[in-house]
């Protein structure tokens, strides 16, 4: 149940951890992060005040968004019944600002029209992101969905026309439309369908809240309810929604936090 890569150093500690039948994790907690961790079957946990989901087999997961404060509180009811209290340090990132001029104004302020549209899609995501399913599917790490440039990274301020917008929450993979996008691990098809901002989109639920999403296809080749295994392929990279040219979108949630995928994913081979 460990990842498979960039957790070797780790992993003596967690095996460590684990006969202790401590509760650890692999990481820091940082702006942005996703840890995997694992406690005694029969911990339970809470982060910030909100219950997180200890596996059968004692896995477990923590995300950070990116503008998480600087430290958080860790919960730990231990089966025997004694509790701790944790405080972890959240080290902060700094976030690149990206500029972008001459999108066509209609794509920077939705018509009227499609307002209606945006908040259904938005509400959508929203309970999507509530699943929590029990199957820790994220546990052998993930790979690349595509190769191609990085184009765009995790928490970028991006600024359209001059004008400030929402941070960019994923990381984004540009190579020709066609290229193939393919599964970061095995999950469930939450959602195959167009949205207005995302184009056509996959989501896949990895377990414990753990979300990867696939925006801006060219074609869908998943339905929604699949069972997809790892490098399954979900669709074609395209320039389907919003979009200044054909690239992946590839977003990361844990449950509404949205984190930052690229520190999961193996170094890029030149
Ligand atoms: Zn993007």
């Amino acid at each position: 149940m460990i990842q498979r890569r960039a957790a070797l150093l780790a992993l003596p500690a967690l095996l460590a951890a684990r006969a202790a039948t401590a509760t650890a994790w692999r990481g820091e907690p940082a702006q942005g992060a996703l840890l995997f961790g694992q406690a005694s079957a029969g911990t339970r946990l809470a982060l910030d005040g909100r219950a997180v989901r200890v596996g059968s087999d004692g896995a477990f997961v923590l995300g950070f968004g990116r503008d998480a404060k600087p430290d958080a509180l860790l919960e730990v009811a231990h089966a025997g019944g004694r509790t701790e209290t944790r405080r972890l340090a959240v080290a902060p990132r700094d976030w690149q600002v990206q500029r972008l001029e001459g999108l066509p104004g209609a794509m920077v302020t939705p018509p009227p029209d499609v307002l209606d549209r945006i908040a259904r899609e938005r509400a959508a995501l929203a309970a999507l992101r509530k699943v929590d399913s029990g199957e820790a599917l994220f546990a052998d790490g993930f790979d690349w969905p595509a190769r191609g440039r990085i184009s765009g990274v995790y928490g970028s301020q991006r600024v359209l026309n001059g004008e400030a917008r929402a941070p960019h929450l994923g990381l984004d993979v540009a190579a020709p439309v066609g290229t193939p996008v393919l599964a970061m691990a095995p999950g469930r098809v939450l959602l195959a369908a167009e949205f207005y901002f995302l184009g056509k989109v996959v989501v896949l639920d990895h377990g414990h809240g753990v979300q990867s999403l696939y925006a801006h296809l060219s074609r869908l080749d998943v339905a929604e309810g699949m069972a997809v295994a790892r490098r399954r392929p979900l669709g074609a990279i395209g320039a389907t929604g919003r979009v200044t040219g054909p690239h992946l979108h590839l977003g990361l949630n844990w449950f509404a936090t949205a984190v930052d995928p690229q520190p999961l994913l193996p170094p890029v081979q030149g």
